[in-house]
């Protein structure tokens, strides 16, 4: 076998704490917004305090914080911007996400010694074009997310350009976010960070027969109709991300909660891990897919890799329910004397509740709460209140910064599972 480099887990952080808690659970790096040239104005982007403190703090765990930057800039628009980037070079971020090419250009001749990658906004489907940025000054490429396995073996062998690509969550239905329906739908510019997610939205469908009145059109299940695609979850193909030279695993979501954060960066970690230790003995285990299934909104599916996503991988049909689960606490301490957990609440919880802890390291303990004090020393049967300090009994030792999550009443409604790449037992 080929000598194998290990890529690197890079998990989406919308905000410094979603950084700490992906960088604990495993993330190599992450990548956030800064406070101008995003796609995702909405997503908690970050000051150049909380910047510096996230860099601090992924220092001491020998990550990398990467800044996306991948506007599409109208006249005017990159005013400032080789401050902004000067600014980002000297915080000591590790690169900046770049897709056009007037903050590139910017970005490389004001901010020299700060790397820039390719924003998978630029459509990268080819390996000229990776040369192209190559020798242009860039130092990676985000690849276009329509990109086929086998064209990622072909880009590999042709050039030596670092190559990130996209290996987990939520699938834009548009050509990798070239879309207005968002400008049209509710006069936000998803090219400029505004998009409202309008593809997602229920529709009525209608035919315009020549000559004839309009008809509701309804498949069998009558549903409205949306846009959506199934999400994207590559974990059962580590091994092939990993031969084909990807240098750089990412996964979508800064808009994501610390729980799909927390959980998402623990599984592919661990996947790689065990691929980097015995790939020739790797599996995929069922436990990493329970895992993203407990985090999951929709089916899952390999968004582009093995071909284009025909109707199945589409969101109309039928839907089926799963479980849900919310993420409710995460420790702050534990006395092994008394079998007490002191935990952050942050999401009701309710004694006799069946509770799970996972902790960086795929740690799991489940439990029932079985009693419960506040801050005072009260026993308490329900703790209301986000973020109030609670004592519980927990007969495992569980560590500070373990995340709790119970299995809620309710059901998330995802898509027909006949079609689904990515099965859940
Ligand atoms: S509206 Fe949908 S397809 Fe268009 S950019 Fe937003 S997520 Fe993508």
């Amino acid at each position: 076998m080929k000598d194998l480099k290990r890529p690197e887990v890079l998990a989406p952080a919308g905000t410094l704490e979603k950084l700490k808690v992906a960088i604990r659970y495993g993330a190599d790096a992450v990548y956030i917004g800064g406070n101008a040239y995003g796609l995702r104005s909405r997503a908690g982007n970050f000051s150049y305090e909380e910047m510096a403190e996230g860099v601090r703090f992924a220092k001491e765990y020998d990550a990398k914080v990467y800044v996306a930057a991948n506007m599409v800039t109208h006249d005017g628009d990159e005013q400032g911007a080789g401050e902004f980037f000067r600014k980002l070079r000297d915080i000591g971020i590790s690169a900046v996400i770049v897709s056009d090419p007037a903050l590139i250009e910017i970005a490389i001749t004001e901010a020299p010694g700060l790397p820039v990658h390719l924003s998978t906004q630029q459509s990268a489907t080819n390996f000229e074009t990776l040369e192209f940025w190559k020798n242009y000054g860039l130092e990676r490429v985000v690849l276009a997310r329509e990109v086929s396995m086998e064209e990622v073996a072909e880009i590999r062998k042709n050039t030596d350009i670092e190559i990130e690509a996209f290996i987990h969550g939520a699938m834009c239905i548009s050509y990798s976010g070239r879309c207005t329906l968002s400008n049209h739908m509710s006069l936000r510019d998803a090219n400029r960070g505004g998009c409202s997610q309008s593809c997602r939205w229920k529709y009525d469908l209608f035919d315009l027969p020549f000559g004839e009145e309009r008809r509701l059109v309804q498949g069998e299940v009558q549903e409205d109709f949306s846009m959506s695609a199934v999400d994207m979850s590559m974990i059962q193909h580590i091994p092939e991300l990993i031969q084909n030279g990807i240098d750089s695993l990412k996964i979508e979501g800064r808009m994501k909660s610390i729980h799909y954060v927390s959980t998402v960066a623990n599984v592919y970690k661990a996947a790689v891990d065990s691929y980097m230790e015995d790939p020739e003995n790797w599996v995929c285990k069922q436990e990493w897919v329970d895992e993203l299934w407990k985090v999951a909104q929709r089916e899952l599916a390999t968004g582009f890799y093995y071909g284009t996503p025909s109707e199945k991988e589409q969101l109309f049909g039928a839907r089926r329910k799963i479980p849900q689960y919310k993420f409710v606490g995460e420790v702050v301490e534990y006395d092994e004397e008394t079998e007490t957990a002191l935990v952050r609440q942050r999401n009701v919880m309710t004694l006799g509740d069946e509770i799970e802890f996972y902790g960086p390291g795929f740690h799991h303990f489940s439990t029932v709460i079985e009693s419960m004090k506040d801050e005072g020393g009260n026993a308490i049967d329900r703790a209301p209140n986000p973020m109030e300090l609670i004592s519980m009994k927990v007969p495992e030792r569980v560590n500070p910064g373990e995340m709790i999550r119970k299995k809620a009443e309710g059901l998330i409604n995802l898509y027909k599972e006949d079609k689904v790449l990515v099965k859940r037992v």
